[in-house]
């Protein structure tokens, strides 16, 4: 059964990857028309923050119902969307309605603060700031509530200039955050580059943490890398409260994943977080 959760028509995209361009342009098409008229949705996945023990964010994750293929998983259309550009009408779009959402919970819940993935293409294009700054003034929030995840891949073509973009959107306040750190492209060398605030640690890193000594060191190790660098770390796809003892014990600031909640479309999310009790969840230190 396909979910908006997955899995995903994985595959269909990948396997006629370079054949039928035809499909990838028609995709990509849908997908501008989609936009435009508001038509995919953004989920909401919680962060829980260790500290005071109460979700204090949310990662704004998009889900497109495509008319014909049904649900499709960001993982199907993202590359795509960034090999053609057509990524920076995503950001554009999911940074619109992430806020406007965002402002309506902030009445009940003042305390949140939301999370955005954008790609390094977005870096280069220009216009991106000022959408931002409109935006946020149009629904009058901080732009310290608004966090731009970033993972470092390939795509960042020009890393100057991608590096002074991400330095003027910090200066206007914005949190920036490294995502999926731990992964494929990222590197420590860039660690002490980014004008970030966050570090999050990838699922892979996690994956067998509670049972191996030696992924605990890594992971304790980068906790205490992060925090001299002055990041707030946070650990992406907990699945376990297993392993969300050992992030709480390693030190970890915030956890993310199944064990706590999957992401939810907003009228879900709205009476998910009614729910929570105050302080909830791992045994006290
Ligand atoms: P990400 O930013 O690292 O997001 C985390 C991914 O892990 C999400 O997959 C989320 O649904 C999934 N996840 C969360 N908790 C768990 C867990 O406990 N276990 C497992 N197995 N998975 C978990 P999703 O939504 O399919 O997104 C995949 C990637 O696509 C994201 O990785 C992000 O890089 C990108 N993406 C998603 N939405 C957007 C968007 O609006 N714009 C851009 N540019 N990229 C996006
Ligand atoms: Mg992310
Ligand atoms: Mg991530
Ligand atoms: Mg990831």
């Amino acid at each position: 059964e396909i979910t908006p959760h997955g899995p995903y028509e994985t595959g269909f995209y990948s396997q006629e990857y370079d054949i039928y361009s035809e499909s990838r342009l028609t995709l990509m098409s849908d997908l501008r028309e989609a936009l435009l008229e508001d038509r995919a949705e953004l989920y909401y996945q919680p962060k829980f923050c260790l500290n005071s023990r109460s979700v204090t964010g949310l990662e704004a994750l998009v889900r497109w119902n495509h008319p014909q293929r049904g649900w499709v998983g960001p993982t199907d259309f993202i590359p795509l969307a960034e090999e053609t550009g057509v990524v920076n009408q995503l950001t554009r779009w999911a940074v619109e309605r992430g806020v406007r959402e965002l402002a309506m919970l902030l009445n009940r819940h003042p305390e949140l603060t939301l999370s955005i993935n954008i790609s390094a293409r977005d870096l280069g294009s220009v216009g991106l700031k000022g959408w931002i700054t409109w935006v946020l003034e149009q629904y009058q929030v901080a732009p310290e509530k608004l966090t731009l995840e970033l993972t470092e891949t390939a795509a960042m073509d020009d890393p100057e200039k991608g590096l002074g973009a991400l330095k003027a959107l910090a200066e206007i306040g914005l949190r920036i955050s490294i995502d999926d750190f731990g992964s494929g492209y990222s590197s420590l060398s860039y660690l002490k580059q980014l004008p970030a605030t966050e570090l999050k640690l990838d699922r892979s890193l996690l994956e067998d943490i509670h049972i191996s000594e030696s992924s605990r060191l890594i992971v304790g190790t980068a906790v205490t890398m992060a925090h001299n660098l002055g990041y707030e770390v946070v650990a992406e796809g907990v699945e376990s409260e297993q392993t969300a003892q050992v992030l709480a014990d390693l030190g970890c600031d915030r956890l993310q994943g199944f064990w706590i909640a999957r992401p939810m479309p907003l009228p879900e999310l709205a009476s998910w977080l009614s729910d929570q009790p105050a302080t909830a969840g791992l045994r006290a230190e």
